[in-house]
């Protein structure tokens, strides 16, 4: 049986969150927005919260909550600050490729560490010259004996500037694309890795990011986390399980900005009566609703499958996208019902609609969902329904009622071209509406 309640401890758990979230987080996120800074003291109480480290495994040292718990604690964070949210959420995409992967000496000797001792973890696919084409990368790493030399750029990395670790993917040779592809645990301190400045943002500005320069680095091979030909896929297998979380920010982002313009539509009077009387508010407020609701869904959705070990991927991708696209229309419509007011930074909708921007671009922007959905269901899923051109589009004199006597010694065809029916032993020797010839006609009674 279907079942959408949450556990007592995932109730538990939200409670939490939501307090930790609405207390410490909310009163200084316009601040830190403003401030364009990440406040070191909030992330370090995430950690303390597990926040940041909630589903390492408890072998390894962490709590093991599971995917459906993340997006229960994603959502409670990105409706305070979805800047703070990314840079609190991030860590888990730092060490989901290591978790994913089989090198248990390496998992057994830093993930306890960032369970435990609150050490950060960065994700680094990105560079200046490309994104979504994660093939198309350039980081080099060389072999060298018992070494990688890792020489590169890698760009737009949350948290780039305050983690002590960095999951970096570099290729041995671009021209191999995918089959080049290998992944690093490479530390922070070591020698050849330079910190860029942090980068000004849009929105999210509280969330930090910044470029990371590889000069020579030595990586020992007990720090791979995959081997030169299985980076890629083990990159689209940790994206396959946060992408459910960033369509939980979106969950959050929306459902804070729906929270304030219901606020906002009960409090403030236009033509005599409040805005929540009229019909084209109500109708605003039933869309952003639905938009909260269905995307909750997808999001949960994508999670269980995780958390069951159903391969995530398709549901993920589409909750990506269609949960970003929902808040960002929720957002505006938001700052709509705000009317003057909601354009200015006084009022909370300007922060909200350039913090949701950027969740339609990270981890895949919406074109690369789009193409990994349209892939899926041009290329593998299997229709239901017949083809076109087999389609029994039957008359019947007596209402269907004793349909199969009816048919029964008839024969139908089908024009594959314009669908009209031709009903006899042999097809027409043209068809009357498009003047195929009657090779044009496919026998589409009896079934074959
Ligand atoms: C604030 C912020 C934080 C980030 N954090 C991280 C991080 O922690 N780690 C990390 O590795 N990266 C991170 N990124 C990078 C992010 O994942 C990329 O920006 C994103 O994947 C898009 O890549 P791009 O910017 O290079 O755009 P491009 O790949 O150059 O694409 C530009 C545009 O073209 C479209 N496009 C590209 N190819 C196609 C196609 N074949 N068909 C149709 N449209 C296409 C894209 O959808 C996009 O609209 C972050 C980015 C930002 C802005």
């Amino acid at each position: 049986m279907l079942d959408f309640t949450l556990t007592p401890e995932q109730l538990s758990l939200q409670k939490n969150v939501r307090e930790f979230a609405l207390k410490e987080i909310l009163p200084l996120a316009w601040f830190y927005d403003e401030a364009n800074e990440l406040p070191s003291h909030i992330i370090n109480k995430a950690s303390e919260l597990g926040l940041m480290s909630g589903d390492i495994p408890k072998e390894y040292g962490g709590l093991g909550r599971s995917a459906i718990d993340g997006s229960i604690v994603t959502e409670e964070v990105a409706a305070a600050c979805a800047g703070l949210a990314t840079s609190i959420y991030i860590n888990s995409l730092g060490y989901k490729p290591l978790v994913l992967c089989d090198n248990d000496a390496l998992k057994q000797k830093y993930l306890p560490k960032i369970a435990k001792e609150n050490k950060r973890i960065c994700f680094a696919t990105s560079e200046p010259t490309m994104g979504s084409d994660v093939a198309g990368m350039m980081c080099h790493a060389r072999e060298d004996g018992d070494f990688y030399i890792l020489n590169g750029i890698k760009y737009w990395i949350t948290n780039g500037g305050i983690a002590d670790y960095i999951t970096v993917f570099a290729t041995v040779d671009q021209k191999l694309q995918h089959q080049g592809i290998c992944a690093f645990l490479v530390e922070r301190n070591w020698k050849g890795v330079s910190i860029g400045r942090h980068i000004p943002k849009m929105g999210q500005r509280a969330s930090n990011t910044a470029g990371i320069h590889f000069k020579d680095v030595r990586v020992p091979k007990e720090n791979v986390i995959a081997n030169p030909g299985k980076g890629f896929v083990l990159a689209m297998k940790s994206f396959a399980y946060s992408r459910p979380m960033i369509g939980a920010f979106a969950v959050g982002v929306a459902r804070s900005a729906m929270d304030y313009a219901i606020h906002y539509a009960k409090s403030r009077r236009a033509f005599g009566h409040h805005l929540q009387s009229y019909e084209a508010i109500q109708f605003k407020i039933a869309e952003m609703y639905q938009k909260v609701e269905t995307s909750r869904l997808l999001v949960m959705k994508a999670a269980w499958e995780t958390d069951i070990g159903i391969d995530p991927t398709l549901s993920a991708s589409i909750s990506k996208f269609y949960c970003t696209e929902a808040a960002n229309e929720v957002v505006n419509e938001a700052l709509q019902i705000a009317g003057g007011y909601g354009y200015t930074k006084m009022y909370p909708f300007e922060k909200l609609l350039r913090d949701v921007r950027l969740l339609m671009i990270y981890e895949g922007t919406s074109e690369i969902q789009r193409m990994i959905v349209s892939g899926y269901a041009l290329g593998v899923y299997q229709p239901i329904m017949p083809p076109i051109e087999d389609l029994p589009m039957l008359r019947s004199e007596t209402g269907g009622k004793d349909f199969d006597k009816e048919m029964s010694g008839k024969t139908a065809w089908r024009c594959r071209m314009c669908g009209h029916i031709h009903y006899g032993n042999e097809p027409p020797d043209e068809c009357p509406y498009c003047f195929f010839p009657g090779s044009a006609f496919k026998k589409i009674w009896p079934r074959e």
